[in-house]
């Protein structure tokens, strides 16, 4: 393995990104993590308290040149880790392309294109992705196929705009298709990794985050949120732990042969009731303000197997287990 200590986040606010960051700084990284104003970077240095953290202001992503100025002021760079895109936009978003799809594709492209001119010095970029770049969502139902890092969404650009939620389809499979579009047509002096997560759930570095979680972490939110008598809303999917989603970020540069491939990670599948069931089992005083549900009653065959061989075989992260982040989740909740 390599050894390099000065990285770059983007997005360093993000519920992913703290994770990253706060790994990094335990192992005596030097971490710049771009934010969209002064006042976000500075609750970060309160939130890390470590001299090896500072942030840059990078208020459009979408903008070309955006990261020219902090790319060209830390030449000490080695490493750029792009997390930065619009995740819980798709909610209430009036224009989706512009929110959410134009911010993405084109803050990638614009973000490769710096690097390759101002910062010749960097060899490695990971590029968050998801595993919705992997195939369309109605895919995941289907039994017969197998998602992953050889396959890709084929959604068109104009029905991606249709809403919020295609918005972001279309957005990590487009920008993720820009990023390896890059390095074959301007072949640059680093390689690229994607990392393609499921949902990813597990607790905040930041606990004021909380009070307000991203729209992944909601999920077992949602369930700690439901009425003794309210009907368990249908939802599920495939989960994998955010420590787990920060390490692999780091292994992905880290490890030579992780270079110019696609990591997906999946750790468990997941129904709202097995959420619940969970919560239920392991904080008994929650018992009377939660429903009860249908316990155990899940089928998870009629889902999409994920293709993860290349995370399992070169990451090779003992993933933390759907019933300790849930656990680990629910205790910050309730503790804070
Ligand atoms: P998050 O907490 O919402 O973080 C998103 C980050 O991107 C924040 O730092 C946010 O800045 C920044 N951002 C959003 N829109 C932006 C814009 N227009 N211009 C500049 N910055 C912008 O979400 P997350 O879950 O950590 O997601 C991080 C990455 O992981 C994303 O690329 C996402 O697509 C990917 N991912 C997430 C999941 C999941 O389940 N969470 C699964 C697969 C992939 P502000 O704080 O200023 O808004």
């Amino acid at each position: 393995m390599t050894s390099f200590d000065h990285i770059f986040v983007s997005g360093a606010t993000g519920y992913i990104a703290q994770h990253i960051i706060s790994q990094l700084l335990s192992s005596g990284k030097t971490v710049i993590g771009s934010v969209r104003s002064i006042e976000k970077g500075e609750h970060l240095v309160k939130v890390f308290q470590d001299s090896k953290f500072s942030y840059v202001v990078v208020p459009i992503l979408e903008k070309e040149g955006a990261f020219d100025e902090a790319l060209k002021s830390h030449p000490e760079l080695s490493i750029f880790l792009h997390t930065a895109s619009p995740v819980s936009r798709q909610i209430d978003c009036k224009d989706p392309e512009k929110e959410i799809m134009i911010p993405a594709i084109d803050g990638t492209k614009y973000v490769l294109k710096s690097i390759k001119q101002h910062a010749p010095q960097i060899k490695r970029v990971v590029y968050t992705s998801s595993i919705v770049a992997c195939a369309n969502p109605e895919k995941f139902l289907d039994p017969t196929f197998v998602c992953g890092e050889s396959t890709w969404g084929d959604m068109t650009y104009e029905q991606a705009k249709t809403n919020g939620f295609t918005a972001y389809v279309g957005s990590k499979t487009f920008a993720e298709r820009e990023a390896w579009k890059f390095i074959e047509t301007e072949s640059p002096n680093f390689t690229l990794t994607s990392i393609n997560p499921l949902y990813v759930l597990g607790p905040q570095i930041d606990p004021t985050k909380t009070k307000d979680l991203n729209l992944s972490a909601q999920i077992v939110g949602n369930v700690l949120n439901l009425k003794p008598d309210e009907p368990i809303p249908v939802f599920g999917g495939a989960m994998i732990d955010v420590r787990d989603v920060a390490k692999a970020h780091i292994l992905a540069f880290e490890k030579d042969e992780a270079q110019g491939k696609r990591f997906v990670l999946a750790e468990a599948y997941f129904t709202n009731q097995t959420l619940l069931d969970i919560i239920r089992k392991e904080f008994p005083e929650l018992h009377d303000v939660l429903p009860v549900g249908v316990p155990h009653d899940y089928d998870f065959s009629n889902r999409a197997a994920a293709d993860d061989k290349n995370a399992r075989s070169i990451l090779k992260i003992d993933y933390i287990s759907l019933e300790t982040s849930v656990k680990d989740s629910i205790r910050q909740i309730l503790d804070n």
